[in-house]
Parts: C-alpha cells; sequence; structure tokens
C-alpha cells in the first residue's frame, strides 16, 4: 500500500513536472507570439551580435538538392553536401501572400523582413497602403551596421523590402530614392540604372529626372559604379566605420553561368559577402545583413536547369564565407538560410521515368534568358538553322538530336520565322531558346510546371546563436518576427 502510494506520489510529480514544462512552452510560445505581434520587449542575453539572413530567391527544395546532385556529379563527389544542407537547424515554411496561395517577392520578402502578410506587387507596406517596418531600419535606429547584397538591382524586390516601402515594386526609381535615405551601411549589387541621371553618359538610366542619386551620397559613401569599379572596390580596405554602396551592372548582375563562361568582370556574391564582413565588422554595435542571391529565381523563370544550379552553387559559396565567420565567432553569429519561394515547378523526375541524371548539364556554358533568349544565341527571323543547331551542341552540350527533339526545336524556330509573338505557352521569351531549355531538361528527366512561381512550402536552414527558434513548420511571417524578438527589434506600422 505504501509503495503503491509511493509510486502515484512518483508518478503526481512527474505528470507535475511534465505539465509545468508544457505549461512553460506554451508560455513562452505565447510571450513570443505577442511580442512578435505588437511590441518587442528587450533583447534577450543570447541576442546575436553578427547576423546573416541569406534568401535565395525561388530556391525550393528541388533547387536546394539538384545544386548539391549537379556538384556531386561535377566534382566526382558522392558525399558533396552545400554548406546550406549542412547546417543543424532545419523548417519549412509556408509562404502565401495575402492575395493568393502563390506568393511573389516582394510580398514574401515583405513577410520576412516586416514580419507581415501583403498583396503580391507590394513592398513593405500593408494592402492598404500602411509602411510596415524592415528588421534592417529597425536595426539602424538601434546602432547595428547594415548590409544589403544581392545579384539582382538592388532596387529588385527582395533587397528593396528591406530599406524601401512602396505599393508598387516596379517603381524603382522611387525605390531607390528611398534607399539612399535607409541609412543602410553596405549595399552591393546591380541596377546603377535607377540611380544615374537620365543622360548619364557612361550607361543607360532609366531615370526620367536629371537625379544623380550616386552623386547625392558620395558625401556619405564610398561609391562604386560599373564592372570597371570591381577592383578597386574587391582591394579596398575599410577604415573605421565606413559606408559602401556598390552597383556593378546597369541591370542585374550576370548569371554565375555567363560570368564564369563569358568572363564577366563582376564580384562574385561570395566576394561581396567577404567585403561586406570586412566592412561592417569595423563598426562597434555587430551587424545584420541580408544576401540574396537573385537570380536562382529568374533562371527557373526560364526554365533553366542549369543556370538555376550554378547560381544556386554560387549562392551556397557565399554561405560559406559566412559560415567560415560563424567558426571564428561561434558564440555571436546567426545564419538563417531561407527561400522566399520556389519557381518554375522543378520536379526532379518527370512521367513513367525513373531517373534523374544532372549530367546531361554538365556541358551548358550559358543561360537561356540572358544568352539563349534576348542574348547574342538567340535565333532570329531567316537565321541559318544548321549553325544554330551546332551553336547549341557547342554551347548547350546538345549533341546528336534525336528527331524528336529536333522537332521540338524546329516548331520553334518556324514560329519565330514567321513572326508569331512568343506568348504563355514559351513564358513569353524566345520561343527557340524555350525549346532548348526543355529538350535539355528531357534529356535530365527534371521538369518544370510553370514559368512563374508555385506555392510550395520552403526549406530553411540554420546555426548559431538562436538558430533553433526557428526550426519547425512555420508561416514566412513567423521568420521575420521570430528574428526581431531575438534581436530585441520593434516592428510593426510606421505611423
Ligand atoms: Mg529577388
Ligand atoms: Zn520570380
Amino acid at each position: 500500500m505504501a509503495i503503491r502510494n509511493m509510486l502515484t506520489r512518483a508518478m503526481a510529480l512527474i505528470l507535475a513536472v511534465i505539465c509545468v514544462t508544457v505549461f512553460t512552452v506554451q508560455v513562452s510560445d505565447a510571450a513570443l507570439m505577442s511580442e512578435a505581434g505588437t511590441s518587442a520587449g528587450a533583447s534577450v542575453d543570447t541576442a546575436p551580435k553578427y547576423v546573416f539572413f541569406f534568401i535565395g530567391d525561388g530556391l525550393g527544395a528541388a533547387q536546394r538538392q539538384a545544386a548539391e546532385y549537379f556538384a556531386q556529379e561535377k566534382d566526382n563527389d558522392p558525399g558533396y553536401k552545400l554548406t546550406m544542407n549542412k547546417l543543424p537547424v532545419f523548417g519549412i515554411n509556408t509562404t502565401y501572400a495575402s492575395d493568393s496561395l502563390v506568393t511573389d517577392s516582394s510580398s514574401a520578402g515583405t513577410a520576412l523582413a516586416c514580419g507581415y502578410k501583403t498583396n503580391n506587387g507590394m513592398l513593405a507596406v500593408l494592402p492598404d497602403g500602411t509602411k510596415v517596418k524592415s528588421i534592417i531600419e529597425a536595426a539602424e535606429e538601434k546602432g547595428i551596421a547594415t548590409g544589403l547584397i544581392t545579384t539582382t538591382r538592388v532596387t529588385h524586390a527582395t533587397p528593396a523590402v528591406w530599406a524601401a516601402h512602396n505599393v508598387d515594386r516596379d517603381a524603382e526609381n522611387e525605390i531607390a530614392e528611398d534607399m539612399i535615405d535607409s541609412g543602410v551601411d553596405f549595399v552591393a549589387g546591380g541596377g546603377y540604372r535607377h540611380f544615374v541621371p537620365k543622360d548619364w553618359p557612361w550607361g543607360k538610366s532609366k531615370r526620367t529626372d536629371s537625379r544623380n542619386l550616386l552623386g547625392e551620397i558620395a558625401d556619405k559613401y564610398f561609391v562604386y559604379t560599373g564592372n570597371g569599379s570591381t577592383k578597386s572596390f574587391l582591394e579596398m580596405k575599410p577604415q573605421g566605420e565606413q559606408k559602401v554602396w556598390a552597383v556593378f551592372s546597369e541591370s542585374h548582375m550576370p548569371y554565375e553561368i555567363d560570368r564564369i563562361n563569358q568572363g564577366i568582370n563582376v564580384p562574385t556574391l561570395a566576394q561581396m559577402t567577404r567585403k561586406g564582413i570586412e566592412v561592417l565588422s569595423n563598426y562597434p554595435n555587430g551587424f545584420f545583413m541580408m544576401v540574396e542571391g537573385g537570380r536562382i529565381d529568374h533562371a527557373c523563370h526560364a526554365n533553366d536547369a542549369a543556370g538555376s544550379i550554378y547560381d544556386t552553387l554560387a549562392f551556397d559559396d557565399s554561405i560559406k564565407v559566412a559560415y567560415d565567420f560563424y567558426l571564428k565567432h561561434p558564440k555571436e553569429t546567426l545564419i538563417l538560410v531561407v527561400g522566399d519561394h520556389e519557381t518554375g515547378g522543378m520536379g526532379l523526375g518527370f512521367a513513367n521515368n525513373y531517373f534523374l541524371k544532372l549530367d546531361e548539364l554538365l556541358d551548358c556554358k550559358a543561360s537561356i534568358e540572358d544568352m539563349l533568349s534576348a542574348g547574342p544565341y538567340a535565333y532570329k527571323k531567316g537565321d541559318d538553322r544548321n549553325a544554330y543547331f551546332k551553336l547549341m551542341e557547342e554551347q548547350m552540350g546538345l549533341d546528336h538530336l534525336t528527331d524528336a527533339e529536333k522537332a521540338e526545336i524546329t516548331k520553334a524556330m518556324d514560329l519565330i520565322d514567321q513572326e508569331v509573338p512568343s506568348d504563355s505557352s514559351y513564358g513569353s521569351y524566345n520561343q527557340a531558346a524555350i525549346a532548348v531549355a526543355h529538350v535539355i531538361s528531357e534529356r535530365a528527366n527534371l521538369q518544370w510546371t510553370t514559368y512563374a512561381h508555385s506555392g510550395t512550402a520552403i526549406p530553411l536552414s540554420a546555426v548559431g546563436v538562436g538558430a533553433e527558434k526557428f526550426g519547425g513548420y512555420k508561416d514566412n511571417t513567423e521568420i521575420g518576427n521570430t528574428m526581431a524578438v531575438l534581436l530585441g527589434l520593434k516592428l510593426g506600422p510606421i505611423k
């Protein structure tokens, strides 16, 4: 009887402990949620001093895995893993927008940067137009150094949500004006066309006025413009709390596959990340930097398997730079890697086939969008078809075309020769470029459902101080809000 009593009391005690544990977890979750939704409290004593927020635009699970398998194939290293796939904490995130289950980058970026849902096309504002503060704006107010690094135009949606507000993501001239006033300390990417006056003699401008925004910030920032500034950017040794504004190309920076094979003289994403660390490490209160692999998305819009893979590998190289920094400062650093949405509906397998042959992509040397669709390798009306097939053999590895493959490309050439405008069946790209992209994908058995985005949930990985708070099945708004709470930052509508 006594023993049973003791057992019962022991059971009750264990149950009580379990209940308290569950209750504590619930309370802290609730506290986290309410802090995130309203006002963030003081930063917890475990707040990271150095934060890397990596966003792969269009980076779904398939894009991550295709790049990893391709790297294994290319380097004959079956055990190779991407750095992003080796981080210890994993999560999966929903990405829907306020007005659609399939998000765009401005809505998804607003969720990640500001912690709020909004409509597609809207940038760091609520659907009613109310501006909402980003983590970078809140970090600036708190004296934390900030950086924005991307392979797209710096005014493009993913970087812009952190330092601008607009109901229209395409208003990039206005976004540029917002960004130079944001106080962000280190900016590197493409898109000088929105910062230079309309009659700028050294390159194309998209501005409709005579403002030279780069001139306007020259008293505060070290400014680097055009790919001719690559060398001085890379050699720059920061002195004290330096501010940097670097825009290397008129529009987006080149696809990694083209940067490599065309020898284009712009820094890699990894080099820009390394320079960002050098510059922002000189600030006393730590840093927060967003690094975007922005053209993974563009490649997948064009159903360009190799283009997506090379940009994902370049993105992973930049994560490796941050990971090396983390190894030197493990108790002060947080690295988060996430996608904003998936692009293309990339499928690793098709029809009744059980195979994936990424070695079919090994001889691809050019991007579908910039080289085959809008660039020098585009098939144009009346072009020599045999010369085009030969070019595709040299540049894209398309040797020994089957009759079916030749017919698929020939059909696209016929449309171009007949001046039929490209439509949604070819994603509005050059029809022959898309036919080539699809023949290559069919050889690899890698397939696409769309030229736009898909609504699939997105993997997240993380390492470092507070990383465990980002694991699990979450919505993308919880990522931004959890980050704000972790850093003791207050997000919310801007009055
Ligand atoms: Mg983007
Ligand atoms: Zn996109």
